[in-house]
């Protein structure tokens, strides 16, 4: 983990602290465990403490597996084998999360007009953000273009569980969804062992079921991308919202002296630039934190376009422009209180139709 998103951790444990109990005579109780190449946690009042107990080693084997299914490090996880088998004929057998990240990827950019796209793998392999071994040079014109070629959903098949990539080099990365999905997994065994009231957190992806206290909801506090220690404000949750953040400081690689952010816009191959941060509430993870990754290449131009088609969406956008600023939908400012200095730099989005 980096040094950004373990501070992120510690502002979000202040924050759950004021909010969620420390004048309690109780405190919650916190259970962390490392997945997915990051922290993950689930906070409950005292009073559930030996039922997540009881259920924690199933937890953790869950987030495992999806770990293990999904890794791109690893050649042997069943979605290596799939990329590998790429340009095939057959079909292939592969594990329900497989499919079920496919499927959801195809809803999502559905409604971002293509930004979400896990198949930008072999982008993502090119600029180096997995490998942490950025090219030397800016990859040239030529090559992005050679690359951007093998790009598209449209290459992904899935029929009964099996799935086949027709075209050889065509590669997926469901980085931008799998830890919302992870959290929506766990949040589903906690209310299943009887837990109502709960915080899951994988790496900054949360999802919150009932409330930590009679009186009130849920609050997290949304951090400022400029800097680490501060917050831009805190948003209430209510049973079942999930939150994600796409943000240029999770993690980045730096090319010719530049920073570029590890999200990558499929229409030009290229990392995105001119946005700082991303947070999205959605009532699932999955749909949370593919939101988030879409939203940070999209940028707020196109948020009317996407409100037309989810007139609920949640969303906030922090350009790259120093002081911090909001471009926030209606739903997004319904449930967020900002701090002082940001009360007069929020703008409010509307859906197109609106307008
Ligand atoms: P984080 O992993 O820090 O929570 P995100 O959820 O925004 O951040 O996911 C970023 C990851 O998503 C990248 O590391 C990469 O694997 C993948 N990715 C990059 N660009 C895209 C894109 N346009 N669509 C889908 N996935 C992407
Ligand atoms: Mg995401």
């Amino acid at each position: 983990m980096n040094r950004g998103s373990f501070r992120r951790r510690l502002v979000l444990c202040a924050l759950l602290c004021g909010a969620a109990g420390c004048r309690q005579r109780q405190p919650p109780v916190r259970k962390t465990w490392l997945t997915m190449g990051t922290f993950a946690s689930v906070t409950v009042p005292a009073d559930d403490a030996r039922r997540l107990e009881k259920v924690l080693p199933a937890l953790t084997n869950l987030t495992a597996s999806v770990a293990a299914d999904l890794t791109v490090y690893d050649p042997e996880s069943d979605l290596s084998r799939l990329n590998a088998a790429a340009g095939e004929e057959a079909f292939q057998r592969v594990s329900p999360h497989t499919v079920r990240m496919i499927e959801a990827s195809r809803r999502i950019a559905a409604l971002t007009d293509g930004a979400f796209d896990p198949t930008v793998a072999p982008l993502v392999e090119m600029w180096g953000f997995n490998t942490g071994a950025p090219p030397a040079r800016m990859p040239s014109a030529d090559r992005i273009d050679r690359v951007l070629a093998r790009v598209g959903l449209e290459h992904v098949s899935v029929s009964n569980g099996m799935a086949r990539i027709r075209t050889a080099g065509v590669a997926m990365d469901f980085g931008g969804i799998a830890k919302g999905y992870g959290v929506d997994l766990c949040y589903d065994m906690l209310r299943d062992a009887g837990i109502e009231n709960m915080m899951v957190n994988i790496g900054g992806n949360l999802r919150v079921g009932g409330r930590p206290e009679a009186a009130r909801p849920w609050r997290i506090g949304v951090r400022d991308p400029f800097d680490n220690n501060r917050l831009l404000g805190t948003l209430s949750l209510f049973d079942g919202d999930a939150v994600a953040t796409s943000g240029h400081y999770e993690r980045f690689v730096t090319i010719a002296g530049r920073r570029y952010a590890h999200i990558i816009d499929p229409r030009t191959g290229r990392p995105v630039a001119g946005m700082a941060g991303v947070t999205v509430v959605d009532r699932a993870g999955v749909a949370a934190d593919g939101l988030s990754t879409a939203l940070f290449v999209l940028g707020p131009d196109a948020l009317p376009a996407v409100l037309d088609k989810r007139p609920a969406l949640c969303a906030a956008l922090v350009p790259d422009v120093r002081p911090p600023s909001l471009i926030a939908t209606p739903a997004f400012l319904d449930r967020f209180t900002p701090a002082a200095r940001v009360r007069d730099r929020i703008r409010s989005i509307r859906s197109a139709e609106r307008d």
